[in-house]
């Protein structure tokens, strides 16, 4: 097994202690050890890998490494790799093996990564246990009593059981922050725009955003670094140009002003969650931060404007599913109409399609006015509040989440339950800014807890320093 940080394993490979094959066979041995109980991987890319790694041996002899070269990444299930099953865990995509690479995947590869196979995930990334996959529920490794969290669930595990140094998810209400919070390890959601979403099966296109899961914030720089930036394919990337994500760790925070909107810690979170976040928050006043209370009026509308605004577009995304051109293909029906009805109702799972109708429900125009318009009313507001708190704040912090890790199967037929508890999340996705959660604490059960750092839009410099100043002590205070 390889606890190695992305950091760590450059410096292995560039001093020659360690070849990419010798990484790889570690890696391929523990998935091999824990994939069957963790769930964590639905496709494992055992000959690609060693393929890929041969190109990256090259560049690392050559000196034409970079940071990322011959490091293995899990990818969430829902980025198109071509050629290799991206299933977004979903029935109807059990077939799909994509003609073309995501822009990400791209990018990757041409960095030397090695991609060593394809995350469980909840179906579509509708989720926050990943027991909404078509593929079974991914086990949390630090207790397999638990839940992952999702819907990047398996992207997360593989990260904390060390079956791959670091993973790509995506995060459209929170599903790379929640499941990372849940394991144990790091998550960064980048800025609306900052990262290519071409061949990233779109759920809810003006909140969706991939990102990185790894083990530190410097971590996930590294990969921003590599992935971020305009891409003609993408139209809503953006132009902003992409600066060294890790350049600010290790400078100062004196001075440095946090918001805490304590309307996140009213809103049901758990004793210990909460005493291990203002712990954290103690720890950057002792770095010479400036902590302000400030107010977060909307948040209680928050995950009702998410799920309305996410379930209508998802409703529009998923439209394109009918097993005509590619994916699951239903054999019943006589007309046309008949084989699509057939083929969604057997090919998507349940709360797929109780997003579809929400969101449908939400758009007709007897209820448009009522549901769709209020919930971006809500959006402006949310986004009002956070300009207002970014005049006066460099950064926010608050939970990621409300409690640990969930039961195995404690909370599967109670979707509203299940919904609210994404409250912490959110708000960053409707918003369209970068935030990053790392683990600060253990709860009665023993299950990490974390909090999240938000900052300004683009700001993800500053975002990953802050996260790595707190690392840096919480590291040693655990070692
Ligand atoms: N849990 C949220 C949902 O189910 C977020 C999912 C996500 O970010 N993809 O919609």
């Amino acid at each position: 097994m390889m606890n190695y940080t992305i950091k760590d394993l450059r410096q292995k490979l560039d001093q020659k202690h360690l070849t990419v094959k010798e990484v790889l066979d570690e890696y391929f041995k523990t998935i091999k050890e824990k994939n069957k109980e963790l769930n964590a991987l639905i496709t494992v890319t055992e000959k690609e890998a060693y393929e890929q790694a041969v190109q990256a041996q090259k560049m690392i002899d050559e000196g034409k490494a970079g940071a990322l070269t011959g490091i293995p990444l899990a990818i969430k299930d829902n980025i198109s790799t071509k050629g290799i099953l991206t299933s977004c865990a979903s029935k109807m995509l059990y077939n799909y093996y994509p003609e073309f690479e995501a822009t990400v995947i791209q990018k990757l590869k041409a960095a030397g990564a090695i991609i060593i196979g394809k995350a469980n995930m909840d179906e579509f990334a509708m989720g926050n246990t990943n027991e909404t996959s078509y593929y079974g529920a991914v086990k949390n490794p630090l207790n397999t009593n638990y839940v992952s969290g999702g819907s990047s669930g398996g992207s997360a595990a593989c990260v904390a059981a060390h079956m791959a140094c670091a993973a790509l998810g995506t995060d459209t209400g929170g599903s790379i922050r929640q499941p990372a919070a849940f394991c144990g390890v790091t998550g960064l959601k980048p800025t609306y725009g900052r990262v290519s979403r071409y061949g990233v099966v779109a759920f809810a296109s003006s909140l969706d955003q991939v990102g990185p899961i790894a083990k530190t914030a410097e971590d996930c720089a590294l990969i921003l670094n590599t992935i971020a930036g305009r891409d003609n394919n993408d139209m809503t990337s953006s132009e902003k140009p992409v600066v060294d994500f890790t350049a600010d760790i290790g400078k100062s925070l004196e001075g440095k002003v946090i918001g805490v909107p304590m309307e996140f810690f009213e809103m049901g979170i758990s004793p210990k969650v909460k005493e291990a976040v203002l712990n954290a928050i103690e720890e950057y006043k002792k770095m010479g931060c400036v902590i302000k209370e400030v107010s977060f009026k909307s948040l209680k509308y928050a995950v009702s404007a998410y799920y309305l605004i996410s379930s209508a577009e998802a409703s529009s995304n998923l439209a394109k599913f009918d097993g005509i051109q590619y994916g699951y293909r239903s054999e019943k029906g006589d007309t046309y109409h008949d084989n699509v009805k057939h083929t969604r109702a057997e090919g998507f799972g349940t709360e797929v399609k109780r997003r579809i109708l929400f969101g449908i429900y939400g758009l007709t125009s007897g209820n448009y006015d009522a549901y769709y318009k209020k919930a971006i009313l809500v959006r402006a507001m949310i986004k009002n509040e956070y300009n207002a708190i970014f005049k006066e704040c460099d950064f926010i912090i608050s939970p990621t989440t409300l409690t640990g890790a969930f039961r195995l199967g404690d909370n599967i037929n109670d979707p509203v339950r299940l919904y609210m508890s994404d409250i912490c999340t959110v708000t960053a996705n409707i918003a369209g800014l970068p935030a990053i959660t790392t683990p600060c604490g253990k709860n009665e059960n023993g299950m990490p807890v974390a909090f999240q750092i938000t900052a300004n839009e683009f700001e993800e410099r500053q975002l990953v320093a802050a996260c790595a100043a707190f690392e840096k002590i919480y590291r040693s205070i655990r070692q």
